[in-house]
């Protein structure tokens, strides 16, 4: 079954599109829904763009409102799986905030998102093959903000800056970043918690802050072949990008100005990245961001890359929506 999954998997990148449910406040608002499921099983998202005319997306999937975390994670998982077959692989979410990109990825403890799941399919498979494998898993958290990377598990604060280093053909790392070995889902879940506490060092609005900040998980496998001595390493990145949304002129000014430009930028530079990959382009332009320099080895080659696009189903939101369904499909 596991073969099966995998070769399932195959192929560079995939998006998936994932609608988060109607809040309260918008139904007794009566916010109609923009959003038409009838295709959702073929993977198409009809979307009423103003009048009668109905917009369809195509995604490699599309989740109602309806479709839980399990659901989610059934898709997901044969390609974070892959990372134990040495492949490198990144995860990301994308959307205007509110949408459920921290939902899709962390989740909640009743609820987990793909984080969790992923290191607890991770241990579980790595059980399986011990006859064959021994497997080596280690964890970092960081945050980017404002073109700044931080150390969500350093213990205590550095003011040296952190800075992306290449250390051979294919390989980037950050030094000084801190690597946590994981033996078990419990120790997996301290630190998790420790990376969110400290995201909330510092801000004043934690929320707010971590809409204009892309968290990042990087879990990295080392793996020895018991069979014939064989090492290799890979790695997973699992990230919670800042909102996509754009700006009010009349709100943007100062700091907020400079924050809306770098997250702009960064996300821009994504966009660039995979449609670059996508069409073969020869050159890449990974170092446009800290965001793509850091998930360059993840991005592109062999490696896998799976794309939540996050979107409401209000319509209020339809503008933010349409831009993100955009960037999916311009990606895609
Ligand atoms: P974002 O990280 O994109 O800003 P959140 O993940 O914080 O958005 O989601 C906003 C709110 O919507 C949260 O209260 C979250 O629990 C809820 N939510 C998002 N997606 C779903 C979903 N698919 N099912 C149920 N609740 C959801
Ligand atoms: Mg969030």
């Amino acid at each position: 079954m596991l073969y099966n999954q995998i070769q399932e998997a195959k192929g560079n990148i995939r998006v998936f599109c994932r609608c988060r449910p109607l809040r309260k406040e918008e139904i007794s608002a009566g916010y109609p829904m923009v959003t038409d499921f009838d295709a959702a099983k073929d993977g198409e998202l009809g979307v009423f763009a103003g009048g009668s005319t109905k917009k369809i997306f195509k995604f490699d999937r599309v989740y109602t409102p309806k479709d839980d975390q399990v659901d989610v994670f059934a898709d997901a998982s044969p390609m974070v799986v892959s990372v134990l077959d040495g492949y490198n692989v990144c995860i990301f979410a994308y959307g205007q905030t509110g949408t459920g990109k921290t939902f899709t990825m962390e989740g909640s403890e009743q609820n987990r998102g793909v984080n969790y799941r992923t290191l607890k399919q991770l241990f579980k498979i790595a059980e399986e093959r011990k006859d064959t494998f021994t497997y080596s898993i280690s964890v970092s958290v960081l945050e980017v903000y404002n073109e700044q990377i931080r150390d969500l598990l350093a213990t205590s604060p550095t003011s040296k800056k952190l800075e992306i280093r290449q250390a051979s053909e294919g390989v980037h790392h950050v030094p000084g970043i801190v690597e946590a070995k994981v033996e078990n889902i419990k120790e997996v879940w301290s630190v998790l918690q420790a990376g969110s506490n400290a995201r909330a060092v510092g801000s004043n609005n934690v929320n707010e802050h971590s809409s204009r900040s892309h968290c990042m998980l990087c879990i990295m496998v080392s793996t020895k072949n018991l069979m014939n001595g064989e090492c290799t390493k890979s790695k997973l990145w699992l990230v919670d990008l800042a909102g996509s949304e754009r700006l009010a002129k009349t709100e943007v000014q100062g700091d907020r100005l400079k924050e809306a430009q770098n997250i702009n930028r960064s996300l821009s530079a994504l966009g660039d990245v995979i449609s670059a990959l996508a069409s073969k382009s020869c050159h890449i332009p990974f170092r446009n961001s800290k965001l793509t320099h850091l998930l360059q080895d993840s991005l592109g080659g062999d490696s896998k890359t799976l794309m939540f696009v996050q979107i409401s189903p209000s319509e209020q939101d339809l503008g933010e929506t349409l831009s993100s369904l955009n960037f999916a499909t311009r990606v895609r």
